[in-house]
């Protein structure tokens, strides 16, 4: 049986909520005070962890030979995937670029998307890998 930690609107209280089974965890209610508004309780740490894991991961050569191949609708998919994972995180273009492609249009963001990529692969990396003294280092300049 899962148990899950939500955040409480209600109360504000972090509580911990046992499910029968997974399928009836769809409306769990506080057992402090009853209310609905229940999120579910991320851990920091491991979240942190696994993007970072995430970010590190990132093919660049291999996500870069994607928007090489002249493919118009390779191109497409390569940037709907790369929205769906990396938005947010990367920027948020990628699904914009694939509306885009798939229109038919040109997007003006290919111009010099490789350069626009490894900076913001790199930046993210230095943000998840970074030693926690400071928190925001602010603006260092950027491309
Ligand atoms: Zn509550």
């Amino acid at each position: 049986m899962p148990i899950y930690q939500y955040d409480c609107a209600g109360c504000g209280r972090r509580v911990d909520i046992l499910f029968r089974s997974v399928s009836k965890a769809a409306k769990p209610c506080c057992p402090e005070c009853g209310s609905a508004k229940l999120k579910r309780a991320v851990s920091q740490v491991a979240r942190l962890r696994s993007e970072r894991e995430r970010v590190e991961s990132i093919d660049f050569d291999q996500e870069m030979g994607h928007l090489q191949s002249g493919d118009e609708s390779g191109f497409a998919r390569w940037a709907r995937r790369m929205g769906r994972q990396y938005d947010g995180e990367l920027g948020s273009e990628f699904s914009q670029i694939a509306d885009k492609a798939d229109a038919g249009e040109d997007p003006i963001e290919r111009v010099d998307p490789a350069h626009t990529l490894r900076w913001r692969i790199q930046k993210r990396r230095e943000e998840l890998s970074g030693p926690a003294s400071g928190g925001d280092a602010g603006d260092a300049g950027g491309p």
